[in-house]
């Protein structure tokens, strides 16, 4: 990483000025994907304070967090066997931990001849389509000086990363089976009451809800009209038996049932509508009885492929009721209970310059890899120009982590929320006393014009938000020999790892 003077800033801007341009073009074509767009309306669960302890109670592990980083505690130059060593470590840390691990090696000139470098990207669940990203660099700097460790530049990152995924593996491990906690409880439950909390949560994990179904499922009558129609069709016996059951049930059924079959038919007004509504007329005994039975429980929200049944062929002609289309009546709006989001890692490798800082020396893993990655459209074959960049929903970079008295700033406008948000967990975290002192690190100020080079660039270039987390100013110790053991300060390792977990799992949704 390197500090750049003004003549950087500038060439910052007219990146960004494209990118806007770039941006616009694309807006209308990409607005269609709704993969992409949940991206922007994502949010994060909220964590309460108990969880927050708790993710807290994790973190603390430094046990754990100095067995992580201790063999990246040696030289590690591109090329070396300290450098294998440690992609070894990382890879074998990942991969114990069930994760999906690449390695992605590449050649590149460099101004000490032809290197191979090897990026190292471990993903929870590859399936996924959305990634929260975290990314760090495992090379450590060349210094003929005498041997650079590179504590903060960048072992402490790369261990707070191993740690968050070890501590946290049961939980992940279980937001990897595709449905949060949460969500499923809530998915589980017969009521279907669609709170704000939990529409925002289908709206995020990329479930449509449509509009006007939402407004009915608010309705009392939804649960009338389930209770009474749904699962009689499915049970009808035990239906029939809990039907008898009270006057409150009757009463439901028959008043509230018949309003919302009204009001189904005042908003919906293609055919598929009057099927239901026949069918309450068919109850009325207008019609003989064929009790339609859906291939699904509505508790399942997994309606998308309810067809409805053939229509008794001795109502044809008979009771107006029955003069309905039946075949295409579907609820569309939950096609995918599935989460839609994971967690990536990438650790970089030839960040360091080998020589001087500049464009063509410096940054070589992440330059490949964001090539490489824009140049893979995602879904393969789409017509929409979207590609595996596009997945990432926000690029985490940790770099010159360890030090104590830290500031760190928000760097972009457009993950000022997610800035924001690091910021509000350790406000909280320190009124609830679980950090070490309230080293307030995360300063209330936004730095635009910093001019910072890291292995965010070559991401920012091609429009993905970035979140950077690089104290400003640098540790004093940066690029020297005294980056070691010794400039590390683990209190302030340990409330960046709770910070980290507690931001993590606030925007992956899951909890302890
Ligand atoms: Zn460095």
């Amino acid at each position: 990483m390197l500090l750049k003077t003004n003549a950087c800033v500038a060439l910052l801007y007219t990146f960004a000025a494209l990118h806007c341009t770039n941006g616009h073009d694309n807006n209308n074509k990409r607005s269609r994907i709704l993969w992409y767009n949940a991206k922007n309306t994502h949010t994060g669960l909220g964590l309460s304070n108990g969880t927050l302890q708790e993710l807290s109670r994790l973190a603390s592990d430094l046990t754990q967090f100095r067995a992580l980083l201790t063999p990246l505690m040696v030289t590690r130059v591109v090329g070396t066997q300290g450098h294998s060593n440690v992609r070894k470590h990382l890879v074998d840390t990942m991969e114990g931990l069930n994760w999906d691990v690449e390695q992605l090696a590449f050649d590149a000139r460099t101004p000490v001849g032809h290197k191979t470098f090897t990026n190292v990207v471990a993903t929870l669940d590859p399936s996924a389509t959305r990634r929260l990203v975290i990314a760090c660099h495992y090379d450590s700097k060349i210094d003929t000086r005498g041997d650079f460790i590179g504590a903060t530049d960048s072992a402490v990152p790369c261990a707070m990363m191993l740690h968050l995924a070890a501590a946290l593996h049961s939980q992940l491990s279980t937001h990897s089976l595709k449905v949060s906690h949460t969500l499923h409880s809530q998915l589980s439950t017969h009521s279907l009451k669609v709170s704000h909390t939990l529409h925002s949560q289908l709206n995020t994990h990329s479930l449509k809800v449509s509009h006007t179904l939402h407004s009915q499922l608010n309705t009392h009558s939804l649960k009338c009209v389930k209770r009474r129609i749904l699962k009689k069709s499915l049970n009808g016996k035990e239906g029939r038996e809990k039907e008898g059951n009270g006057g409150n049930s009757r009463k439901c059924n028959k008043k509230n049932r018949k309003k919302f079959w009204k009001s189904l038919l005042a908003t919906w007004s293609d055919e598929s509508v009057r099927e239901p509504s026949a069918r309450y007329y068919r109850r009325k005994g207008n019609c003989p009885g064929n009790s339609p039975v859906p291939s699904e429980p509505l508790a399942n929200l997994n309606l998308s492929q309810v067809t409805r049944p053939q229509q008794n062929p001795k109502c044809l002609g008979r009771a107006k009721c029955c003069q309905v289309n039946q075949s295409k009546y579907k609820f569309t709006y939950i096609p995918d209970v599935q989460s839609d989001l994971t967690l990536q890692f990438i650790f970089f490798d030839g960040e360091e310059a080998f020589r001087r800082w500049s464009n063509t020396d410096s940054l070589y893993g992440s330059r490949n890899l964001a090539a490489r990655l824009h140049n893979q459209p995602y879904p393969p074959n789409n017509e929409d120009n979207t590609h595996e960049l596009h997945r990432m929903d926000l690029f985490v970079l940790l770099d010159l982590l360890g030090t104590r008295d830290v500031s760190f700033y928000s760097f972009f406008p457009n993950t000022q929320q997610w800035y924001a948000r690091m910021l509000s967990f350790e406000r909280r975290l320190g009124e609830l006393q679980l950090l070490n002192s309230r080293p307030n690190m995360f300063i209330d100020e936004a730095l635009h014009k910093t001019g910072i080079q890291d292995d965010h660039i070559p991401f920012l270039k091609r429009d993905v938000p970035i979140l950077h987390l690089i104290p400003v100013p640098f540790p004093s110790v940066w690029h020297k020999l005294t980056d070691n053991e010794r400039a590390l300060h683990y209190p302030t390792i340990d409330n960046l790892n709770r910070i980290l977990f507690a931001f993590t799992a606030d925007y992956l949704n899951i909890v302890p």
